[in-house]
């Protein structure tokens, strides 16, 4: 199964993508942890990247681009996976339609977790004192969210009209939501009922 999760900063698609991948055999690939390994680490794209990701701010396409292509190219390439994280522009987007489709590995179905404005700042502030993320202050947080409005509508439209979307809500314990996502996937794991 390859799938993508999408869902504003906070909204508990890590967290998911990591459960799903842990229960079901799947790769997780999350752009946000191979920069932040990247900048742990100095490395020439983790220098590149620390500006913008302090910022709130994308880094820009090209660079991600790269890293997705460089993971699902290399001779250990998973061949099922949850994406978290990526794609989050449009370019990004087609980016990653071009290459699944070169490598033959099409998506089977791209989540959408909604949840409130309210709810992200909220939770946001939780995860600053919890993980200490350098780019978990109230600004930054409010720039990610006015990127995530602006630029994923766009990336939503291009899957809706793949017939690949599949909207969930984002509210509500860790297990439900999981069940919830097993449920829409087929997975089994109950009935869907609030999915
Ligand atoms: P995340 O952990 O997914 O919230 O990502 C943390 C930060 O990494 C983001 O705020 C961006 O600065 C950067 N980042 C992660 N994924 C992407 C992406 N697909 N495109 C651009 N920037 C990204």
């Amino acid at each position: 199964m390859r799938l993508i999760f999408l869902g504003p900063p906070g909204s508990g698609k890590g967290t998911q993508a990591k459960l799903l991948c842990q229960r079901a055999g799947l790769t997780h690939i999350a752009t946000g942890d191979i920069l932040r390994e990247a900048v742990r680490q100095g490395t020439p794209l983790g220098l590149q990247a620390r500006g913008y990701m302090d910022q709130g701010q994308y880094v820009p396409d090209d660079l991600v681009n790269a890293i997705i292509a460089e993971r699902l190219s290399a001779p250990d390439r998973p061949e099922k996976f949850v994406m978290d994280g990526y794609p989050r522009t449009l370019a990004q987007a087609q980016s990653l339609d071009e290459l699944l489709h070169r490598l033959d590995l099409p998506l089977d179905a791209v989540l959408l977790l909604q949840v409130s404005d309210d709810e992200i700042l909220s939770r946001l502030r939780g995860r600053r004192v919890q993980e200490q993320r350098s780019d978990d202050t109230e600004e930054t947080v409010r720039a990610r969210l006015k990127l995530y409005h602006e630029t994923l509508p766009e990336v939503i439209e291009f899957y809706r009209r793949k017939g690949l979307l599949r909207e969930l809500s984002g509210q509500g314990d860790v297990e439900t939501i999981h069940r919830a996502i097993r449920c829409i996937l087929g997975l089994g794991g109950g009935p869907c009922s609030g999915a």
